[in-house]
């Protein structure tokens, strides 16, 4: 009784969580800027968990806490000696742009986390500190990560299927980042993409699946966790369950079926390990977007592509760079003369910068037209 108690508990703060992140949104949505050829004057709302700009950017004004989140776009002053694959255009941003626009980028790499999503509304609940997965901590679960444990699972599996209810593909609109990566594919331009999230944001978005990696998995498939069953079943099969609050169970084995989420202690896809030696050796430029880098295997992969593709890194703050990323990313040619510098930088909002970059490729029209269609269906 008391177990059932706390799961309607933590639906209802699941509600709370969900609509605080709705607000959040709508504010993004008013300050959707139409890109500006001025660089780093690009202002975004500011949001709870926004943090100043770390320092390095010789060219930016940090902002203050609490002030709105200025995209910048990073301009190093290359050490002598170190020549740029990237310089000659306006900003590293702009060569990034000519690459695409000329076609010698047509096999883009896109790797993205739970950065593209907070716009939509999806709380980040495998981050510390973050909203949901700091409301969970009040529930009987023994820590928060316990959600996402086969072992907590087996014993207690409605919290998480009351969680995956409340996350459930189909109540979220895809965010201006997600469509950029659909533009990529409609032209013709993306190798792949690599998302740590498991809100299938870029399947609504009609990126086809075949370009998609779902890193950490998704709600796409289920399978029966009985061992030596492992039987699947259809999205649709498990959807019915979770909405009715049912415990979906294997008609075969009785256990537990679970939709192909990631979890702790799990193996990634086995996509995900098919994909990558291929796509990262034909890849022409990797896109990383909204992802801390601290995930393995999928934040090395940074280091898997050519010494001389150029590489763009879009986040709220630097990442993936310095003594704990041999292959990572180099932004101000640290490495010194006889190292190709090939990486751009834009600190800001995932979507204040894709569309940005959409403007600077043309496409900022089209992009604006496809999230405004997204938000109109959503709010029916
Ligand atoms: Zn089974």
């Amino acid at each position: 009784m008391g177990h059932e108690s706390s799961v309607d508990d933590l639906a209802r703060d699941l509600e709370e969580a969900l609509r605080l992140d709705d607000k959040q949104a709508d504010r993004a949505g008013d300050s959707a800027a139409s890109g500006s050829d001025a660089e780093s004057t690009h202002t975004a709302p500011s949001s709870p968990d926004s943090t100043p700009e770390p320092e390095g950017s010789p060219d930016t004004d940090s902002a203050a806490a609490g002030a709105p989140v200025t995209l910048t776009v990073h301009r190093p002053l290359l050490p002598a000696g170190v020549t740029s694959l990237l310089a000659g255009a306006n900003s590293a941003l702009d060569a990034i742009a000519e690459r695409i626009q000329s076609g010698m980028a047509k096999r883009i790499i896109v790797m993205a986390g739970a950065g593209i999503s907070t716009a939509a509304g999806i709380p980040d609940f495998r981050s510390p500190g973050s909203g949901l997965y700091a409301n969970l901590q009040k529930y009987t679960l023994p820590y928060p990560e316990a959600i996402f444990t086969l072992d907590y699972f087996r014993k207690k599996p409605k919290p998480f299927y009351v969680l995956a209810k409340e996350l459930y593909p189909g109540q979220f609109a895809p965010t201006a980042s997600h469509f950029f990566v659909k533009l990529l594919a409609q032209r013709g331009l993306l190798l792949r993409h690599y998302t740590q999230n498991i809100d299938c944001l870029e399947r609504a978005a009609g990126v086809e699946s075949s370009l998609i990696v779902e890193a950490h998995g998704s709600f796409h498939q289920a399978h029966c966790i009985g061992s030596g069953c492992g039987k699947e079943f259809p999205q649709d099969w498990i959807r019915e369950r979770i909405f009715s609050d049912q415990t979906p169970r294997c008609d075969r084995c009785s256990s537990l079926v679970k939709p192909d989420i990631t979890f702790f202690g799990e193996g990634l896809p086995a996509r995900f390990f098919d994909m990558i030696g291929g796509d990262f050796a034909a890849c022409d430029m990797l896109t990383v977007m909204g992802t801390s880098l601290q995930v393995q295997p999928f934040a090395s992969l940074v280091g898997d592509v050519g010494p001389s593709v150029p590489r763009l890194l879009i986040n709220r703050e630097r990442v993936g760079e310095g003594a704990g990323h041999p292959r990572g990313f180099d932004f101000d040619g640290r490495r010194g003369a006889g190292a190709v510098h090939r990486d751009a930088l834009v600190l800001g909002d995932c979507d204040d910068a894709c569309r940005l970059l959409a403007d600077k490729l043309g496409w900022a029209e089209e992009l604006a037209g496809l999230v405004a269609g997204a938000q109109a269906q959503t709010s029916l």
